[in-house]
C-alpha cells in the first residue's frame, strides 16, 4: 500500500539554503519508490524578509511535490511546527531543518525503523562540535537542570528533526497550547520512540537564527512550560526566611531577658530588609511569570497566521 511522507521545513530567511535542501531530498527518490512512499514537502516560510518564498515558488514550477505555506509575519520555528504539522495529511511526517544540519540521508535508516513497529524516530547529536563553549555549556546545564525538575523525558542534544506517524502527529496536535516548546511536547506524548544519534553537522550555508539572549529566553520558556518547579523555590524560600525569623526573635529576647543586651544595630536591619525585600520580589517574579504565561494563554490567540498557500 503506498503511503504518504510529509517533510515539514521551517524556513526563516534561508533563500540560500531551500534549494540545496531540495537537491538532498530528492537523491532518495528512488529509495521513495522502491519503498512505495509518495512524498510531499511543506516549506513553512515563517515570515521571512528576503527571497525565500520566491525560491520555494520557482521550485515548485519544477516539482508539483512542493507545498508552501507563508506567515503574515515571524512567529517562530515552534509555531512553524505546528503549522506545517496542521497542513500536513500524510501517514508519516518528518520534520528537518532547511539548513542541512539534518541530513535527509537518515530519512531510510528511520523509515526502517517505523516499519519495524516503532511510533517516532528521534535523532540527537553526540558532539556539540563547531559550536561555542559557552553555549555548549549553559545547554548541557539546562537539560540537567531540566532532568532534575520536569516529569517529562528532555533529551540533551535531542534535534528537532523527528519522523512520526499519522497517530503521533495528531497527538502532537492535539497540544495546542500558545506557549509551545516541542522538545518538551515529544517527550510528553509519548509513544514508542527509536533514538538515533549522529555527529554535529555545522551548517554550511546562511546563518543561524539564535543568538544567545534568544536561547537563554527560550530555555526559560521550556522551564515554565514544563515544570512548576520554580513556584516551589519560592515557596521554599518563605518557609526558610519563616524559620529564619522564628530564630532571631528567640535569640533577641533571650539575649536581651538573661545578659540585658540592649536590642540594637540598624546596619543588620538594613541588610536583613534588603535581602528579604530582594527575595520577595524573586519570588514575586516567577509568580508573575506564569501568571503572564498563563495571560497568553488565556488569550486564545491563534498560533500563527497564514497570508499565502502554495
Ligand atoms: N527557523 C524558523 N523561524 C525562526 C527561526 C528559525 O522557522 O524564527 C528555522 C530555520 O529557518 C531553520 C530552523 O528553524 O530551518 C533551525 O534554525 P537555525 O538553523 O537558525 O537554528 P540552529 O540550527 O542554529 O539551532
Ligand atoms: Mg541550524
Amino acid at each position: 500500500m503506498s503511503r504518504l511522507l510529509n517533510i515539514i521545513v521551517p524556513c526563516f530567511n534561508e533563500e540560500e539554503t531551500v534549494g540545496p535542501f531540495y537537491e538532498e531530498v530528492v537523491k532518495l527518490d528512488p529509495f521513495f519508490t522502491k519503498e512505495d512512499i509518495k512524498i510531499e514537502i511543506i516549506y513553512v516560510d515563517d515570515g521571512s524578509r528576503d527571497r525565500t518564498l520566491e525560491r520555494i515558488k520557482e521550485l515548485r514550477k519544477q516539482d508539483e511535490r512542493i507545498r508552501a505555506v507563508s506567515f503574515s509575519r515571524n512567529f517562530g520555528k515552534e509555531a512553524a511546527i505546528y503549522a506545517g504539522l496542521e497542513h500536513a495529511k500524510g501517514d508519516l511526517v518528518v520534520l528537518m531543518d532547511v539548513d542541512l544540519q539534518d541530513p535527509p540521508h537518515l530519512l531510510p535508516e528511520m523509515i526502517g525503523h517505523i516499519n519495524a513497529g516503532y511510533d517516532s524516530v528521534a535523532t540527537r547529536r553526540v558532539s556539540r562540535k563547531g559550536e561555542p563553549p559557552i553555549r555548549s555549556f549553559f545547554a548541557r546545564t539546562f537539560y540537567k537542570i531540566m532532568h532534575k525538575i520536569s516529569k517529562t523525558d528532555i533529551v540533551d542534544g535531542a534535534r528537532d528533526y523527528r519522523l512520526m506517524t499519522r497517530q503521533v502527529a495528531d497527538a502532537i496536535l492535539s497540544m495546542g497550547e500558545y506557549n509551545r516548546f516541542t522538545k518538551g511536547i515529544f517527550g510528553w506524548v509519548g509513544y514508542e520512540t527509536k533514538w538515533l544519534e549522529y555527529e554535529n553537522i555545522e551548517r554550511t550555508r546562511g546563518e543561524t537564527k539564535w543568538s544567545f539572549w534568544k536561547l537563554f529566553l527560550y530555555s526559560l520558556d521550556g522551564i515554565m512550560a514544563f515544570s512548576t518547579a520554580p513556584l516551589a523555590i519560592s515557596s521554599f524560600f518563605g518557609m526558610l526566611f519563616c524559620v529564619l525569623a522564628f530564630l532571631l526573635i528567640i535569640v533577641t529576647i533571650v539575649r536581651k531577658a538573661l545578659f540585658g543586651d540592649p536590642v540594637s544595630g540598624w546596619p543588620s536591619l538594613v541588610c536583613i530588609i534588603s535581602l528579604v525585600g530582594g527575595v520577595q520580589m524573586f519570588c514575586v517574579g516567577i509568580l508573575g511569570q506564569y501568571l503572564s504565561k498563563t495571560y497568553m494563554e488565556v488569550k486564545k490567540r491563534p498560533i500563527y497566521l497564514v497570508k499565502e498557500e502554495i
